[in-house]
Formats: structure tokens, C-alpha cells, sequence
């Protein structure tokens, strides 16, 4: 519906080629095994669309966040999930934005590559959640390294990745004037970390999704591997969230319309009372509603990217983006499921399955009630709320 440019559309293309090799037997059996799309992860890589946002000097295409989101769209449109992925499509814009000369040569060439994944960043922390300046993680200077000491949760991919983002704190809490000043962030290299100083342990969860509990004793970070200037890492974290918001908000549009795809083509196919089931508008009335939700998200979705490309603002659309799209999917997740009847809760629909996926999109990466508290504060200009 949205008027794109034919660039868009030859991604569009490309990407349901290759997810065509993918179909829904290859992505339900994996969430059955509770697995990894290993051979998926790999053809995306090998194919450099996870680079769309590495400029072309360090070998990525620099395609932009516009078509970054087609293409995380395009895999949830397919019946895939770009959680298993869409950590190395964003993470490396920390390094990106504010690594050195050196470490940008160093990593970026490789990633953009595939050679290195970096697919995990570890913010999150079990005792403080969304409060992340009360970080307890810390990153100690001695003797030209950084100690870690600390625990991290529900941090993604920490298995199939090389490289992970770390956001510490260098200097306690009491010592700095503003609360989100003395944290800093670090590239760990996972191969050398795991077991010699960082313990990982996954966390089963409804999702089919990689996820896990790490625990800091006295891992060693050489000194080079600090990002930026130390201290402002915070900083850097949060201008990395408009893209990870904006793409996250194009693969809930994606979910979205599989859902309306899958919810309109059993409505016209599904006989109960000698009529196609879609012919009661007690059917067909909430598929309707849903897609003109899904519509209306996706506007905002193309607004955020565009901004962003533009390198205009783009905090509150990408936060409206996000939290309209997820509602979206998931309200597209629901009247898909309920059109179904009982034949939405059989795995070999792939519904229950998507369903669940997009759920997540309302509480991670940042809560929807965080999001209001967004626009109430900074469009609003009502009180913060904490
Ligand atoms: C599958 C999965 C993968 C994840 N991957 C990563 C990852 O790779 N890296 C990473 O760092 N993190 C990751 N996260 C963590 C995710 O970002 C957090 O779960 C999310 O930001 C919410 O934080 P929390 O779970 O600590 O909830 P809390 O902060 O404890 O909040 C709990 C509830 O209370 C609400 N709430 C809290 N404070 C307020 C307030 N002041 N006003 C109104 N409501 C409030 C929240 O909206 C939420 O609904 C992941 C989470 C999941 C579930």
C-alpha cells in the first residue's frame, strides 16, 4: 500500500527467494527442537544482507535503516523470525558510531562479512530491569585491562555469537554527578571469555529464542576494547535504540501481515454452515480492523527509517513505531489464531507458533508502558514519571 521505491521492491524479491528454501517445516521443526536456524543465519550472511548498515568502506552494502527494516520484514513476513538475527543488523552501530579508527578496521570488514557475528548485547540486569543507571555490573581498570564482576539476564544469542557489547559501570554511582554518566561499553570477545571469567546459562522461555543468564567473575577485558570515551557509555547505548526500535517495529509489521495472509486465506477457505466462514461478518469484521491497524503502524515504521536515514530526530517516531507495530501484530496474531477455530492451536499451522514470537515484541526490547512514558514526557511535556 505504502508507495515505495523500486529499490525496496528488488530486496523484497531477493529476500522471499531466499526464505523460500526456508519454509514453514524448516522453522517449526526447529522450534519444536528448540534449535537454531543455523543454515537460515548462515544463507542471510553469506548473502550480506545483515550488513545492510555497514558503509560500504568496511565492506557492508550501507544500504540504511529503510531497507535494514524491508528485509527484517520481509523474514517475518515469510513465516521466519528475525530474533534469531537481527543482532548483527544492529549491534555493531555502538562500534560503528563511537569505536576508534583501529577497532572499526579491526571488526567492522569481518562482520560485514559474516566471519564475526555479533549478535549479543548485554545490557539488562535481573535487579534493576528497565532502571538500567542502577546497573550493579562492574568494569574495574588494572594493569592495562578492565575487571568485569557482575550478572546479566535474558541477554540473546550469547551462543551463536563472537562478539557481544557489554554496558558497565567504570566509575560507582556515588562518585558521578548524573546518574547515567560512568557506565562505559566494551566489546568481549565471547570466544576467549566463556569459561575464563563469564559463565552462561540459557534461560528456557516461551519464545524459541536464544537467551540467557551470564555471570562476571573477574573476567579480564584488555584495555583496547573499551568503546569510546569511558564513561559515556550510556550514551552510546541509548542512540543505538532508534534503529533496534525501528527495525523491530518492521518485523512486527511483518508478523503482522502473515497473519492477516494466513486469517484470510482460511476465512475464504474454511466451510462451516455450508459458507466460506469469511462470509460472517463476525469473521471478517475483526481481520478488517486488524489490517487497518497494521497499515497505520506501518506509516509510522516508514517515518522512523526515513528520519533516521535523513539523520533527522527520530526518537518518537521510532518509539511510536515500535509500540504500534507490536500492538498491531499482536492484534493480527490474535484474530488469526480465533479465526482458526481449534486448527490455530495445532503446531503444523505455524499460528501458536508466530503468535508467541510476536508476543514478545510488547515487553522486549523495551516495555510498552516505558514507551508512553516517552511520549507523556518528551512530546507531552508531562511530569516524569520516575
Ligand atoms: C526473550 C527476551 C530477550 C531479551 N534480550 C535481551 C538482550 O539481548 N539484551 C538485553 O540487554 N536485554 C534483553 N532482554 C531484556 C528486555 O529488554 C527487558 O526484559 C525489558 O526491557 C523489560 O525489562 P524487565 O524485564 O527487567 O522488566 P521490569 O523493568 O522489571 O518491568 C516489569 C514491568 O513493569 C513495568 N514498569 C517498570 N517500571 C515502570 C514504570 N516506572 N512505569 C510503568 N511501568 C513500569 C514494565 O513496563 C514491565 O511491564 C530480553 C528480554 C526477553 C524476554
Amino acid at each position: 500500500m505504502f508507495n515505495e521505491p523500486d529499490a525496496h521492491q528488488e530486496i523484497r524479491d531477493a529476500i522471499r527467494a531466499l526464505c523460500k528454501q526456508f519454509p514453514d517445516e524448516y522453522h517449526r521443526q526447529i522450534d519444536e527442537a528448540r534449535g537454531y536456524p543455523e543454515q537460515f543465519v548462515d544463507a542471510l550472511m553469506a548473502a550480506g544482507w545483515l550488513a545492510a548498515m555497514i558503509p560500504e568502506a568496511y565492506g557492508g552494502t550501507g544500504l540504511g535503516l529503510t531497507a535494514a527494516s524491508v528485509i527484517m520484514e520481509e523474514i517475518n513476513r515469510s513465516g521466519g523470525n528475525s530474533g534469531a538475527v537481527h543482532g548483527q543488523m544492529y549491534n555493531m552501530g555502538t562500534l560503528l558510531r563511537n569505536g576508534s579508527p583501529a577497532q572499526k578496521d579491526k571488526y567492522l570488514p569481518d562482520i560485514a562479512a559474516g566471519r564475526l557475528r555479533i549478535q549479543s548485547m548485554a545490557v539488562t540486569e535481573p535487579t534493576t530491569g528497565t532502571d538500567t543507571t542502577q546497573l550493579k555490573t562492574t568494569a574495574v581498570k588494572k594493569d592495562g585491562r578492565y575487571v568485569v564482576n557482575g550478572q546479566k539476564v535474558w541477554i540473546s544469542r550469547v551462543q551463536h555469537s563472537d562478539l557481544m557489547i557489554l554496558l558497565a559501570r567504570t566509575t560507582p554511582l556515588s562518585e558521578v554527578k548524573k546518574k547515567s554518566e560512568g557506565m562505559s561499553t566494551f566489546i568481549v570477545d565471547l570466544r576467549q571469555a566463556i569459561g575464563k571469567g563469564l559463565t552462561v546459562r540459557p534461560i528456557p522461555n516461551m519464545v524459541n529464542h536464544e537467551t540467557n543468564e551470564l555471570f562476571f567473575d573477574n573476567l579480564e577485558i584488555p584495555e583496547e576494547n573499551l568503546i569510546g570515551v569511558e564513561g559515556q557509555g550510556f550514551r552510546y547505548i541509548l542512540d543505538g535504540l532508534n534503529a533496534e526500535r525501528t527495525l523491530i517495529a518492521a518485523e512486527c509489521i511483518g508478523d503482522g501481515y502473515w497473519f492477516i495472509d494466513r486469517a484470510t486465506r482460511y476465512a475464504n477457505e474454511r466451510v462451516v454452515f455450508g459458507r466460506p466462514i469469511g462470509k460472517n461478518q463476525g469473521v471478517q469484521f475483526p481481520i478488517a480492523d486488524a489490517f487497518i491497524e497494521l497499515e497505520a503502524a506501518n506509516l509510522m515504521r516508514f517515518q522512523a527509517a526515513e528520519r533516521f536515514d535523513a539523520g533527522q530526530p527520530c526518537g518518537a517516531q521510532a518509539n511510536m513505531a515500535k509500540y504500534l507495530a507490536a500492538k498491531a501484530s499482536w492484534e493480527a496474531a490474535n484474530v488469526c489464531l480465533q479465526t482458526h477455530g481449534g486448527f490455530g492451536f495445532a503446531h503444523e499451522y505455524d499460528i501458536e507458533r508466530k503468535f508467541r514470537e510476536t508476543r514478545l515484541y510488547q515487553v522486549a526490547p523495551i516495555s510498552t508502558n516505558l514507551i508512553y512514558s516517552y511520549v507523556a514526557e518528551h512530546l507531552l511535556g508531562l511530569p516524569r514519571s520516575f
